[in-house]
């Protein structure tokens, strides 16, 4: 579903040709200015901002994807005020349900757009929030622009009662326009709070309070008076991004174990080898994998290691770089799964990995 609303309309009666014919100036000169307002692009994937509850009270036991976008943006008819606004519905499903055929349609889309649109100042990804750190980080590595991709999304269902999810949608939209957010890679634009894609993460279940960026905080909010920026990313990202995917159709499969709790047993790769994946990223340094870690990397298997607690580095070391095994720097391990995905389209080789995992 492909749309544009325009807004501007000028109301009352006034008689008199000459007064007609004022008005019909006033109607051009009103229309053009509209016309002068930033574009933003917006990319409607569903989520609890597409959400609907039988009552407005419920902010629980509601069914993601259910309001269209055009839905969405009717109960926030303010951003049509401060940009041109076209919006796209690219699917309507809860963040568990993205899968690779759309982070490619929404990765190509928006190079397309781009490259073919230079009035576009923005695009802004209305997401879930369950993965959207994951769709973040994969458009911050595969959309080759220095222009704003903004993901953003809701706690509480569109049909609640103090809903945050139209104020969210606004906001992304002053961030999606604004010149500072250019060159900063994709960005995550929740509850007033700006997160880089690469360190920005859920970190509650429920609270409208859950991205952040860990030990790196925010880049900037989105505060009433101006959209404020303190630091940018220092890592490679979008217009710097070796990740080509325009000719892709499908990406490498890539599976995540859990470790590094007691008695950790190795089945869980032993499962993953018989599947036939591509790569593994462990959230563990567990040594009750090393067996089976060896087996999968005879198999082909890249291993990414990576950690269960959220913040800090995971460190490279001599016996891991002969044994061919990758570590996955600070990135949490359903981010080093998309960084791993994207590395397995160019190559196979552990060093050369290890280099885009100390690059992006
Ligand atoms: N279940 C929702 C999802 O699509 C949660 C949310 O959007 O906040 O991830």
């Amino acid at each position: 579903m492909n749309g544009k609303i325009n807004r501007l309309k000028i109301s009352g009666a006034l008689p008199g040709l000459v007064l007609a014919v004022a008005g019909i100036l006033l109607h051009c000169v009103v229309t053009a200015s509209a016309g002068d307002l930033p574009k933003v692009h917006i990319l409607a994937t569903g989520g609890t901002i597409s959400g609907k509850a039988p009552e407005r009270i419920m902010l629980s036991g509601y069914k993601s994807g259910t309001f269209t976008i055009e839905e969405i943006l009717e109960t926030v008819p303010e951003v049509h005020k401060i940009a041109d606004i076209t919006y796209e519905q690219v699917s309507n499903v809860g963040s568990g349900s993205i899968d690779t055929d759309i982070l490619l349609t929404l990765a190509k889309k928006i190079n397309t757009l781009y490259a073919e649109r230079p009035d576009v100042a923005g695009v802004v990804v209305t997401h879930g929030t369950g993965t959207m750190e994951e769709t973040a980080y994969f458009l911050n590595l595969t959309v080759i622009s220095d222009k704003p991709v903004v993901c953003v999304g809701a706690m509480r269902p569109l049909s609640a009662v103090s809903g945050d999810g139209p104020l969210n949608l606004y906001n992304a939209v002053r961030v999606a326009i604004s010149p500072e957010s250019r060159g900063k890679g994709a960005l995550i634009s929740m509850n007033d709070e700006i997160s880089a894609a690469r360190e920005g993460t859920k970190t509650d279940t429920y609270r409208v309070e859950t991205f952040n960026g860990r030990e790196f905080g925010f880049l900037g909010y989105a505060d009433p008076d101006r959209v404020v920026y303190y630091r940018k990313p220092y890592r490679r990202h979008t217009y710097a991004s070796e990740f080509i995917v325009a000719d892709l159709e499908t990406l490498p499969t890539v599976d995540i174990v859990y470790g590094g709790y007691q008695e950790a047993g190795a089945g869980s790769v032993l499962g993953l080898i018989e599947k036939g994946v591509d790569g593994i990223v462990l959230a563990s340094g567990s040594r009750n994998y090393t067996e089976t870690l060896e087996l999968a990397r005879e198999k082909g298997i890249v291993i990414v290691y990576s950690d269960r607690k959220g913040q800090g580095r995971v460190l490279e070391s001599d016996r891991r770089k002969e044994a061919g095994l990758v570590t996955g720097d600070n990135l949490r391990p359903q981010k080093a799964r998309v960084l791993l995905r994207l590395a397995l389209t160019k190559t196979k080789d552990p060093a050369e990995i290890q280099r885009m995992f100390n690059d992006y």
